[in-house]
């Protein structure tokens, strides 16, 4: 007997945790409704290795088409001019698309620069753990000791130290903005490649609310389900004359055949983060999430940097006696969902760190403005001062319910 319909029961129960919950995990967000139609498609039968016009297997004539459409509009959101620039939508996650352009441009033992796992750094930036800690050489930055901001003079110095092939900017918990243009001069004078990764701040920088990584970066990677409300995917914009190495990377490098229904939603996202409709959603991002620093700042916890330039913020859980995985569960015990994050200088061990991290682009997919998140800041000061307190958490849950009545997801979308 098939176990579809307990399958099909558990998607819904988990459709509606997302909907009762508060969904503050700064890397998550809700997909449009378009974009999760064309994942859940028969393009996800068809086999089309290669690229458009160059594929391994017959058939390929609609995919070719939907796999342009993503390019162009790739390059579209970001105003680029295809004689400079080439999109490869292929990459299955955002860590591919950071694989691909470590293998399609270095060699294994190569010397690469990356921002440190602990202080703001992504995994995919040389992390020992990771495969690109293991298969390259990577020299870390990170932050200022007291500001937590990252220092540039200090980023330098360790480049003309170590001279990296390749530097590697952008991040998955720093809160401020991210100083491109510095970062090329940086690589210029050590005469390294330039990857930006924009996996966390793509939507924000496409609304214009955050300085862009072009024209100064030689490789741009990011995901598409993090501030770009698309699939669970990844892809990679590059200089033109680097394409080649790039595609070659992908496929055959490290892919066989590319999701094509994957590929479709990443087309649908792409456009529509060119509306007006998007960019006003970035800007209500940053404005609620200086809401939400600025009233727990105001309860007595400790915001890191004070405040924040983007959709997320790190809070220090020791400014309230607490570690961050406690906190974490604290908050999900009421249906509130955040994530537990180190924080710059952390004493405490990674898998449970001093600090949590959250985030407002699932809240403002959803509709909710400066006055929710203020309410919100303030649930989560009451529980994190009152760990104890386990009826409060029960009130709490059930004002956050109530709470999210008013702000229904995927109303038409049938399971
Ligand atoms: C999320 C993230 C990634 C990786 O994305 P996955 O799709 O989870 O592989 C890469 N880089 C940064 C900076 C990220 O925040």
């Amino acid at each position: 007997m098939s176990i579809s319909p307990q399958i099909f029961e558990l998607i819904r129960q988990e459709v509606k945790r997302q909907q009762e919950g508060l969904v503050m995990i700064a890397s998550e967000n809700y997909a449009s409704e378009d974009s999760l139609k064309a994942i859940g498609t028969p393009l996800s039968n068809k086999y089309s290795e290669g690229y458009p016009g160059k594929r391994f297997y017959t058939g390929n004539q609609y995919i070719d088409e939907i796999e342009n459409l993503a390019k162009f509009e790739a390059l579209k959101m970001f105003n680029l001019s295809d004689q400079e620039w080439t999109a490869n939508v292929q990459p299955h996650s955002g860590s591919s698309a950071n694989i691909a352009v470590y293998m399609g441009m270095l060699n294994p033992g190569d010397k690469l620069m990356g921002s440190d796992l602990s202080q703001g750094g992504h995994l995919t930036h040389g992390s020992p753990v990771n495969f690109s800690g293991k298969l390259f050489n990577f020299a870390h930055y990170g932050v200022n000791e007291t500001t937590h901001l990252l220092d540039y003079d200090k980023i330098e110095e360790i480049a003309i130290a170590e001279q990296p092939k390749m530097i590697v900017c952008g991040a998955t918990a720093y809160p401020r903005t991210i100083d491109f243009a510095r970062f090329r001069a940086i690589a210029d004078k050590v005469g390294a490649l330039l990857l930006a990764d924009i996996a966390h701040i793509i939507g924000l920088i496409i609304a214009g609310v955050h300085p862009s990584p072009f024209p100064y970066a030689d490789f741009v990677t990011s995901t598409t389900h993090k501030t770009l409300s698309g699939p669970r995917s990844g892809f990679v914009i590059s200089k033109i004359q680097y394409a080649p190495q790039i595609d070659k990377a992908i496929f055959p490098g490290m892919q066989g055949g590319p999701l094509d229904n994957i590929i479709a939603a990443k087309a649908i996202c792409f456009s529509e983060a060119q509306s007006e409709e998007f960019k006003a959603k970035q800007i209500q991002t940053v404005k609620n999430c200086q809401a939400l620093a600025k009233k727990l700042m105001d309860e007595g916890i400790k915001v890191i940097t004070n405040g924040t330039d983007n959709h997320l913020l790190l809070i220090d859980c020791r400014s309230v006696n607490l570690l961050g995985k406690e906190g974490a569960n604290l908050l999900a015990e009421a249906n509130i969902y955040t994530n537990f994050n180190t924080v710059p200088y952390d004493p405490a061990k990674p898998f449970n760190p001093s600090g949590m991290r959250m985030g407002t682009a699932a809240l403002s997919t959803r509709g909710m403005k400066e006055e929710e998140l203020e309410m919100i800041g303030g649930w989560i000061a009451q529980i994190l001062k009152n760990p104890e307190d386990k009826n409060l958490r029960e009130e709490i849950k059930t004002k956050v319910k109530e709470l999210t009545l008013g702000f229904p997801i995927y109303e038409n979308f049938q399971i």
